[in-house]
């Protein structure tokens, strides 16, 4: 049986890993996080090795990190994988970065002779636990073959876009300014239905039989605002490097997204008010803040 590792054991790297524990794998784990290297023990993982050891020992190696700055050292570092892999190690990351990112790696990876994929993911945390993610996966179509056989324990739909690295990014990229969309959306309409003194759930009811329902609806009303409760999930800080990515893409193509941008900066402003780490549906919260009672009295005070 093949060796696995799992480089970030957060919200999605933790349940991934486990499911891969739970497959037969021999998975490795490490995180910059004791709590989280913890967790992923208690689930049978193995931690303690380094990135060059993990490098050189491991079959297929996934990584699922928050920032470009953590792939581009996790992969790039002196440390890192593309400098300390086995000549037969497939390196995929799972992680939303720019397609920027995935070139860079994509050029020190044929350098030195390693398979890389650029894999993000969606399906959200319910999906990893769920084994019930979409890969979206870039690079070269042998290294896809190789590595089907792992990530289809922990996905439905495992798509090799193109052999273009960033194919898959850009995908994930146009998902996640949706998701903006659509999270919006359901905030600013949910907040008038609870000024007009509608029931919610009746109105989900309602609409889940109606062309107003969506998947980020449910997700978002039925795991977080109905119990108002925020805890991520998919984090509000991370939906905003999405989004940032998503128009950095558009200005580079010369493009005007004026919706998205005025998307971006609300999005922004919830974060700047200390939401960040809350999941992105806490932006419900934020505009229900805006009741009929305080416009009037703004309007009062005009
Ligand atoms: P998270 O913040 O919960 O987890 C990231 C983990 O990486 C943390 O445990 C952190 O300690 C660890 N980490 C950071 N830097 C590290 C380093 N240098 N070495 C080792 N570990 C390091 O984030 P998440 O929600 O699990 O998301 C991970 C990636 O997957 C992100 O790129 C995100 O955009 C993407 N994603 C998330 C979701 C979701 O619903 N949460 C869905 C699809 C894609």
């Amino acid at each position: 049986m093949e060796k696995i590792a799992v480089i970030g054991l957060g919200n999605m790297g933790l349940p991934m890993s486990s499911n891969l524990i739970e497959s037969g794998y021999t998975v490795y784990g490490s995180d910059l996080n004791a709590d989280a290297e913890a967790s992923f023990q208690q689930a049978g993982g193995a931690i303690g090795a380094s990135i060059p050891s993990l490098g050189q020992n491991c079959d297929v190696i996934i990584t699922s990190l928050p920032s470009t700055d953590a792939v581009e050292s996790i992969f790039l570092g002196d440390e890192g994988l593309v400098r300390n892999s086995h000549p037969n190690t497939v390196l995929i990351d799972t992680s939303t970065v720019t397609p920027e990112t995935n070139s860079k790696i994509e050029k020190a990876a044929k350098k030195n002779g390693i398979d890389y994929l650029a894999s993000p993911v969606s399906g959200g945390v319910v999906g990893a636990l769920n084994r019930t993610l979409t890969f979206m996966i870039g690079g070269p179509r042998e290294a896809y073959e190789k590595a089907l056989p792992v990530l289809d324990t922990l996905g439905e739909n495992v798509v090799h876009i193109s052999e273009k690295i960033e194919s898959g990014t850009v995908t994930k990229l146009i998902n996640n300014l949706l998701i903006g969309f659509y999270t919006a959306g359901v905030s600013e309409a949910l907040n008038l239905a609870k000024q007009s003194d509608l029931d919610l759930d009746q109105l989900f009811t309602i609409l889940n039989v109606s062309y107003g329902q969506s998947r980020i609806y449910e997700r978002n009303y039925k795991s977080f605002i109905a119990s108002d409760q925020y805890e991520p999930g998919f984090s509000l800080k991370l939906l905003n490097k999405d989004l940032r990515f998503a128009l950095d893409l558009a200005e580079k193509k010369e493009l005007d997204l004026p919706i998205s941008k005025a998307l971006f900066s609300m999005y922004e402003e919830v974060e700047k008010n200390g939401f960040g780490e809350k999941d992105m549906s806490v932006l419900y919260r934020k505009i229900s803040e805006q009741t009929p009672s305080l416009l009037s009295g703004k309007e009062m005070m005009e």
